[in-house]
């Protein structure tokens, strides 16, 4: 019978890699704790409305990236893609924001997104998420940024960019799109196929194709700073005052839209030099609508999500450190089958006490055991001498010295060592 795979698009993350994701993990887990955010937990599938309502019926996400199924009562169901439509969910089911009150939240987990898959770029992937709902001031924003950038500084990231743009709010966003859509008609024979679709569906989309001949006519599309209303304006130039003060540098690309329709006004990207064609390590910004888009009352709110597979990517690539790396402490090793039950209570006994130990269960020879034992950095030894005195012999595996210790002080004797 053939054997079975993964998924394309979709990968296992194995023991070498894993404790490297736990490291960014707990690393995040801290910043987050440092900037005041909580963590919560949420469903992977939700009802697929919220992501139609939600991200947009003429994104690409929406359009043709979901996987959506009907359940088996004939629901309409959805494997989340994203993270923020989900809180913002969560958030209005469980009050979290009524009268006034606002909610900084943080989560991490899978998403999924039928994409072409490649360097960086699955079908399951995980995002690290964060999301302040409930304040409208720029100073969210800028806290948001700063939480990022932050968490890259913490993880040793670098060279990475930083790229903001506004977008715009329902009041001003509708002028700019007619711009647009009345620019783009003009020079719709230059546009690719993709792009002939945006035109009447999502024209801002066209502002950041890669294509290059589309590229070429967005060099010369209307500036969206031209159509910006003055609370825009006056909010743009905010937060770009606060990340002056807190000492960021950022450039402003006026073609990043993003591919989620929910964004209004703040739009930012974090770029990394090191991962090829997908460079965006995290990406986030405004979303002042989406409440009332899912059936809310007016929750502002501002957020970013973060690819945790291509920070791993990037920071393997950088040559970045993880934290220590998994290992055993403590190797129990028996000379003979007898002592073998001794020893797998001594390791029980060191396990209690919270040291990490290990023993063959394998049957393995003595040689054998002393050569798993090399990666650790004690090994106990126990043969026929140590079961008649009951004691065992602790190794020192860096120095080769060893001691006969009683087998009821191992443990203590060993935790003054590690
Ligand atoms: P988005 O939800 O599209 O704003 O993406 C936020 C971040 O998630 C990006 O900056 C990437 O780091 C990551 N990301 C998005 N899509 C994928 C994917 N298909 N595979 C891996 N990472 C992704």
């Amino acid at each position: 019978m053939p054997s079975i795979n993964a998924p394309r698009g979709t990968r296992d993350i194995l023991p070498g890699e894993s404790w490297k994701w736990s490291y960014i993990i707990n690393t995040a887990s801290k910043v987050m704790k440092d900037f005041g955010f909580r963590e919560i937990h949420l469903p992977v599938f939700e009802h697929t409305e919220l992501f139609s309502r939600g991200v947009g019926e003429t994104t690409d996400i929406v359009e043709k990236e979901m996987y959506t199924f009907n359940d088996r009562a004939g629901r309409s169901i959805t494997l989340r893609p994203e993270a923020t439509a989900g809180v913002m969910r969560a958030a209005i089911e469980n009050n979290l924001c009524v009268q006034g009150a606002n909610a900084k939240l943080w989560s991490w987990g899978p998403m999924f997104r039928h994409e072409r898959p490649q360097k960086g770029r699955y079908r399951q992937f995980y995002q690290i998420d964060s999301e302040c709902l409930g304040i409208a001031g720029p100073g969210a924003d800028v806290e948001i940024i700063s939480l990022s950038i932050e968490l890259f500084r913490r993880l040793g990231l670098r060279n990475l960019e930083v790229v903001i743009n506004s977008v715009g709010c329902e009041k001003c966003r509708p002028v700019y799109r007619q711009k647009l859509v009345e620019y783009f008609t003009a020079h719709e024979s230059e546009l690719c196929e993709t792009c002939k679709g945006r035109l009447s569906r999502n024209p801002l989309r066209i502002l950041d194709c890669k294509n290059e001949s589309c590229g070429r006519v967005s060099d010369d599309a209307p500036d969206i700073f031209d159509s910006l209303c003055d609370e825009c304006r006056g909010h743009f130039a905010q937060v770009r005052e606060g990340l002056e003060q807190l000492g960021f540098t950022y450039t402003i690309n006026k073609r990043l839209v993003r591919g989620l329709d929910y964004y209004t006004k703040t739009a930012y990207e974090i770029l990394s030099g090191d991962l090829g064609a997908q460079n965006a390590v995290a990406g986030g910004g405004r979303y002042d609508n989406l409440s009332q888009a899912i059936g809310g009352g007016k929750i502002p709110g501002v957020g970013f999500a973060c690819g945790l597979d291509r920070v791993a990517l990037v920071m393997e690539e950088q040559g970045c450190t993880f934290g220590e790396a998994p290992g055993i402490s403590v190797y129990c090793a028996a000379l003979d089958d007898e002592s073998r039950g001794m020893i797998q209570s001594l390791t029980y006994e060191l396990r209690k006490a919270g040291i990490s130990a290990e023993c063959d269960t394998a049957g393995k020879s003595f040689k054998s055991q002393m050569k798993i034992a090399g990666a650790c950095k004690f090994a106990c030894i126990v043969g026929a001498d140590e079961r008649m005195n009951n004691t065992v012999a602790v190794k020192n595996l860096s120095d080769g010295t060893q001691v006969s210790v009683p087998v009821n002080e191992a443990v203590k004797y060993l935790e003054g060592k590690i």
